[in-house]
């Protein structure tokens, strides 16, 4: 099945792309529209189809296209941002909560495996973290002390699983793991069997929400009372282009020669940090490692990445085989928490973003508040998880640095091509922003040498695309919008592609 690059992940592999059976009616007047079918938008679907919603979901490629195939699906009570700095930036009580959200979230995938007998590879498992150096140590400690405070607790250990030097280690319980795109099938099916509509290549392009919601699609119109962008970043120009940063990670798949598969995940303290864990698929268990992240559109070679990540990797396992190797984004918030609930200025349309490396559980956690909002009124995380809070200390140096960013290349990038004026100059499966006869022009000359042009403008803030070799698409490095080489939009806030250049009669 496809996702939103050219490199397959494990998961895609083993899944067959989803296949809708209920039909849809586009008279029809439904509560609740879900826009996105990850992680998000499913479970939300099926969560509100079974508390008596009737729910669309509208997805604009197929189920699984975005970040859920290609994830790395570790279902963690311990986030990246530590609970020590959800204290300091928030209070004691909201990283009690936070952490009580994360073990409410695995709950629920739990429950819903079980209810559904979903067959997705989920279990349970420890989660080691190690510092390699004194430095390390003392940020290790402090995660330590600030993630038992809010009741995440962990324990030293003296050995590792994987042959990686460390100076000291913490053991969490209560961690678990699933193969996301079985997951998302099984999701699927038990939401159209609740009754619930599917309707896959149906992107949703303009959104009327004065009097109910009226959304325009590929497919149609359609209209609901209320609308859930589960889109992992929501769609057009908003506050959350600003309170939210796009990053890539880099992941790779492979076997051992030992066969001494780790059974716990581990995680380095490196910035940003490595990860790795096993998973066992049709009886071959692999090593799923990762890491190399970076801000989207901000590394000229992507490919490089994985050679890096590569040699990291053979330093520490004895690979036999490389099976796959893929890249995907996240989306990274400013004060370093989700922002989930009601879109800010309106009444009628949720979102769940900004959940950093954790969405599959933070997109669970969306899920089920936006359902607990839309059915019972009111939801525990409603005030922390506010998209319209305005934390005017928590992250503010991550929000100045972000909009440096952005603004700068806003302002700077556009009126600095690099001036190329011979298209021969570019090897075959090789892409550039280049000045044609004034034009600002994205080129890709294909495997067979025949040049793709577009224009380089981003649709959706009229920032400059860079190419990524890794994935061949044009990523956006303002937000993150990312188009295929003919132009086609792969993801991000864009509810368009780039624009295709006749460049031989410009
Ligand atoms: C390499 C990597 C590893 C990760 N590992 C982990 C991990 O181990 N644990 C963890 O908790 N998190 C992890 N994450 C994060 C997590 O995978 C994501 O946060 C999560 O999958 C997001 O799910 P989602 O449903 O919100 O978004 P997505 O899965 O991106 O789904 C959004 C969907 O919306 C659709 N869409 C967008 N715009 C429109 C539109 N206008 N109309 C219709 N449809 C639209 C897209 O096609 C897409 O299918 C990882 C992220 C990366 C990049």
């Amino acid at each position: 099945m496809n996702r939103d690059g050219s490199l397959q992940s494990i998961w895609q592999e083993t899944t067959a792309p989803y296949v809708t059976a209920n039909e849809w009616k586009s008279d029809t007047q439904y509560d609740v529209l879900i826009v996105g079918g990850g992680i998000t938008g499913l479970t939300a679907a099926l969560l509100l189809q079974s508390n008596g919603k009737k729910c669309v979901l509208a997805e604009g490629e197929i189920l699984g296209f975005g970040t859920t195939g290609g994830t790395t699906a570790h279902l963690n009570t311990m986030l990246d941002t530590p609970y020590a700095k959800v204290k300091k930036d928030f209070s004691a009580d909201d990283a009690n909560l936070l952490a009580n959200g994360t073990k409410e979230a695995i709950n629920q995938i739990e429950n819903l495996v079980n209810k559904y007998a979903i067959d997705c590879d989920f279990s349970y498992r420890s989660a080691i973290v190690y510092a390699e150096t004194e430095e390390q140590v003392k940020a290790l400690d402090e995660i330590h002390a600030g993630d038992d405070e809010a009741g995440v607790h962990s324990e030293q250990v003296y050995e590792l699983e994987i042959p990686a030097s460390f100076v000291k280690a913490y053991k969490f319980d209560g961690q678990a793991k699933l193969h996301p795109l079985k997951y998302l099938n099984g999701l699927a099916k038990a939401f159209e069997e609740a009754g619930g509509v599917i309707l896959q290549h149906c992107l949703v392009t303009k959104v009327n929400s004065d009097n109910g919601i009226a959304a325009e699609t590929s497919l149609g119109n359609i209209k609901a009372d209320k609308l859930m962008y589960a889109t992992h970043i929501p769609p057009g120009i908003n506050l959350f282009n600003l309170r939210c940063a796009p990053y890539r990670s880099y992941v790779m798949a492979f076997t051992l020669k030992s066969g001494n598969y780790p059974t716990m995940f581990h995680y380095d303290m490196q910035e940003p940090y490595h990860y790795f864990r096993t998973h066992e698929i049709d009886g071959q268990k692999v090593v799923i490692g990762g890491g190399f992240d970076h801000k989207t559109g901000h590394n000229d070679n992507t490919t490089y990445v994985f050679t890096e990540l590569e040699a990291y990797l053979r330093k520490l396992f004895d690979i036999d085989s490389i099976t796959f190797k893929w890249s995907s984004q996240y989306y990274e918030p400013v004060d370093g928490l989700p922002y989930i609930g009601l879109m800010p200025g309106h009444d009628n349309i949720y979102l769940g973003t900004g959940y950093g490396g954790n969405g599959m559980v933070l997109g669970t956690l969306a899920a089920k508040m936006i359902c607990d909002l839309l059915v019972s009124k009111n939801s525990a995380y409603e005030k922390l998880l506010s998209p319209s809070r305005l934390k005017p200390i928590a992250g503010i140096s991550n929000f100045v640095k972000e909009n440096i960013d952005v603004v700068s290349m806003f302002l700077g990038k556009r009126l600095d091509y690099e001036h190329i004026t011979q298209l021969a100059d570019l090897a075959t499966g090789e892409a550039k922003v280049i000045k044609w006869e004034d034009h600002p022009l994205a080129v890709y000359k294909d495997e067979k040498g025949k040049i793709h042009a577009l224009d380089p403008v981003c649709p959706h803030a009229g920032c400059i695309v860079g190419w990524n070799s890794a994935e061949k698409s044009w990523d956006c490095p303002c937000h993150g919008g990312r188009y295929d080489c003919n132009g086609k939009l792969l993801n991000g806030p864009a509810t368009g592609g780039l624009t295709v250049i006749d460049w031989m009669h410009l």
